[in-house]
């Protein structure tokens, strides 16, 4: 039979992306939206590895399929590692990511270049209903803009900024973004351990 595993996110970017490696192995992929009364979870954890693990377990072990879940956010060096799993409610309950990155660049304000290192980090976890899961991380580093640019991808891409490209993340085409972000290097060391993980659920 042909194994099912389920994305633990509304995110249609995240699904794309998510869908694209598990489609190599077979894998019959569903989401949350296929599925009748998914719990909702809180992602209440201090790591992103918590958090994925923990959307994952519940949903694998909620509807009986494999979940795959991921948890990813901004480390900012000079803010000790803030926003970190507080990324998306950075700026507050009803936050936007364009309240999000303005509060990141006054937080900021004053620091020079070379002092606003900062990285995308990544984790994702597979999760079987049996009790067995894989999980890998990824990071992308950069540095924080002293303001915003650039129309493409989500989230603080507009003022992420790497240097060896001259460019923000929000300047990147999907495909030059998937082949260096932190969810693309997670996917890809995720897809490594994929063969030996589904012999062993088996
Ligand atoms: P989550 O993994 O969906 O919980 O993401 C948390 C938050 O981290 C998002 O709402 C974004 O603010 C930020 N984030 C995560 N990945 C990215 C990215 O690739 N670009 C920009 N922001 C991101």
């Amino acid at each position: 039979m042909q194994e099912k595993v389920i994305l633990a996110t509304r995110n249609p970017g995240k699904v794309k992306e998510m869908r694209s490696i598990l489609a190599d192995f077979g894998l019959e992929v569903v989401s949350l939206d296929d599925i009748r009364d998914v719990p909702h979870v809180e992602e209440d954890g201090e790591t992103f590895y918590e958090n994925a693990l923990k959307k994952a377990r519940v949903i694998a072990k909620a509807t009986g399929i494999m979940a795959l879940a991921d948890d990813s956010g901004l480390e900012v060096d000079y803010l000790d590692g803030a926003p970190g799993v507080y990324s998306a409610r950075y700026s507050g309950e009803h936050a936007t990511d364009k309240s999000n990155n303005s509060k990141l660049l006054s937080d900021l304000q004053g620091v020079p270049s070379g002092k606003r290192n900062a990285r995308f980090r990544c984790v994702m976890v597979l999760f079987h209903p049996s009790g067995r899961w894989i999980s890998a991380e990824g990071a992308c580093e950069g540095e924080i803009a002293q303001s915003p640019a650039g129309e493409y991808g989500f989230g603080y891409d507009p003022v992420f900024f790497i240097p060896s490209l001259g460019k923000t993340m929000a300047q990147l085409t999907r495909e030059e973004k998937n082949s260096l972000s932190h969810r693309g290097e997670a996917l890809s060391r995720l897809k490594e351990l994929l063969p030996d993980f589904l012999d062993s659920i088996q």
